[in-house]
């Protein structure tokens, strides 16, 4: 008789735990599965997917406007949200149930609770006790709400997806990934929009022509940005709320939205009891094989706060569903992983900015490039695209790719491939481009950014 219920128990049916489960399941592990929501997790319920669904609803306007350019008479243009709520509400289900069908194809068990640990091999799950030789912890994380006075009357991207009703104002707290794709949303969807961001430039951590590309992008947009700046106090108005910032002044909106960072899901799993570690901002501490410091218990995704994307928490699993029963010890692989924000304009990058190759790297060079969409010629919109590409002078390799403008996710997944393998300037020099198209800058950029003048004194 099996000494333990299962062999490996994952709480958490995401993106990381569904693809750990049935990789497990598919190399013959007895695997069960917890979920207290519903199938899917952040991505698919309430993250990436809603949202790329209502940035495509978004940039309906900008392109009926654009059509006259190229000929066409548009008759009247209308927006129903309830219609764009049904039909993403609709997709939604769909996807969520093919999860739940490829757990079952792998043999997984689901079970719809709340699953706790009692010790490291035992769980109580919606009643039942459970024992398990393993332990995965794949619970994500959460929107937070700032400690500002208030703040339970703004709401998170959580909530947006399921307005009664279009706001007619909206002020959007943070100037990271969420807070700029729900602004280009809301503004493309003809919602007049706020960012507060309390640091100078939005995008922290981003490349600063991006940072200062995509600020210059928003604003062209039509989003009001105010940096430097935060939320003081939130306050109920009729109708809506008044935000009042730190300098004073007060912002009256009908939804206040918060972005401002995810924590991960670590409360109420029985891990303190256990003594399984935790980051500093309360994520589970895991070794480069998702191992927590109890031996047994794993972790991946963002409940880990390592790089906090979907494709890389299913890597995450992957590699170790692979390691632990399909005979083939493999770490995850968190160098070059690339990222898009999307927002309008788009951004996306892989690898290392100029500041972080600068502080790394003797001697680098920059290729950048800046224009007009050939698209926007006729339109006369003043869109731009940024390219840049980051050298390690040294190596001639590319250690850096990084673009703001139309496509720039599609564009950069090709990239990064070239960047994962370690492609020289010279090999992107010597590919030939596909004409017309924003894409082939890549390979056609010749002329170096002229050196800043510190190293240029050097
Ligand atoms: P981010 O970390 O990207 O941004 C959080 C923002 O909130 C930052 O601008 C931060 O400012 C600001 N902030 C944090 N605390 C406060 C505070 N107390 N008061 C005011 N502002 C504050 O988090 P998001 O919530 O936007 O997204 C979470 C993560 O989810 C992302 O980092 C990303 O990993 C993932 N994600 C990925 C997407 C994608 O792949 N396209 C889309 C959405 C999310 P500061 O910079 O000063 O710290």
């Amino acid at each position: 008789m099996a000494r333990y219920d299962c062999d490996l128990f994952v709480i958490g049916a995401g993106s990381g735990g569904v693809r750990a489960a049935r990789i497990a399941g598919g190399h013959g592990a007895r695997v069960m599965v917890a979920e207290d929501d519903r199938v899917g997790g952040t991505c698919v319920i309430r993250g990436c997917i809603p949202k790329k669904l209502f940035v495509y609803a978004s940039r309906f306007a900008p392109e009926f406007a654009d059509a006259a350019a190229y000929g066409w008479t548009l008759g009247e243009t209308r927006f129903d949200w309830p219609t764009l709520l049904a039909n993403k509400d609709r997709e939604i289900e769909r996807l969520s149930g093919i999860y739940r069908r490829l757990l079952a194809n792998a043999g997984v068990e689901l079970i719809e609770a709340r699953a706790r640990l009692l010790d490291r091999h035992l769980l109580e799950v919606g009643g039942r006790r459970i024992s398990a030789e393993r332990i995965l912890i794949a619970t994500g994380g959460r929107p937070v709400y700032p400690p500002v006075p208030g703040a339970e009357l703004g709401v998170t991207s959580n909530e947006a997806f399921h307005f009664d009703r279009l706001p007619g104002r909206i002020v959007i707290v943070g100037g990271g990934y969420i807070a700029l794709e729900f602004a280009g949303i809301f503004n493309g969807l003809g919602v007049d929009t706020t960012v507060v961001y309390r640091g100078p430039q939005v995008l922290r951590g981003f490349d600063d022509d991006v940072r200062q590309a995509v600020a210059d992008g928003l604003l062209k947009h039509g989003v009001k940005l105010l940096t430097r700046l935060n939320l003081k106090a939130l306050a109920r108005a009729e109708p809506g709320v008044a935000a009042t910032l730190t300098d004073g002044r007060v912002l009256r909106a009908d939804r206040l939205m918060f972005a401002t960072g995810r924590a991960p899901n670590t409360a109420d799993l029985g891990l303190a009891a256990l003594g399984v570690a935790l980051t500093p901002t309360g994520a589970v501490k895991v070794d480069e094989w998702s191992q927590s410091s109890v031996p047994g218990i794993y972790a991946i995704g963002d409940v880990t706060d390592r790089i906090n994307l979907t494709p890389v928490a299913t890597m995450e699993g992957h590699a170790l569903a692979d390691t632990l029963y399909g005979g083939r010890a493999r770490l995850a692989d968190h160098a070059n992983v690339p990222h898009a924000v999307f927002s309008q304009p788009e951004v996306a990058a892989v690898g290392l900015t100029e500041a972080e190759a600068r502080a790394r790297f003797p001697h680098v060079d920059i290729y950048r490039t800046s224009f007009r969409p050939l698209k926007h010629t006729l339109t006369g919109r003043p869109e731009q695209t940024m390219m840049k590409l980051v050298v390690d002078a040294t190596s001639d390799r590319v250690v850096g790719a990084h673009m703001v403008g139309d496509h720039a996710a599609e564009i950069m997944q090709g990239v990064a491939i070239a960047v994962k393998l370690g492609a020289t300037k010279a090999q992107f020099d010597a590919t030939v481009g596909i004409h017309p198209s924003a894409a082939e800058e890549f390979v056609t950029l010749r002329t170096k950014v002229p050196a800043p003048l510190a190293k240029a004194a050097e």
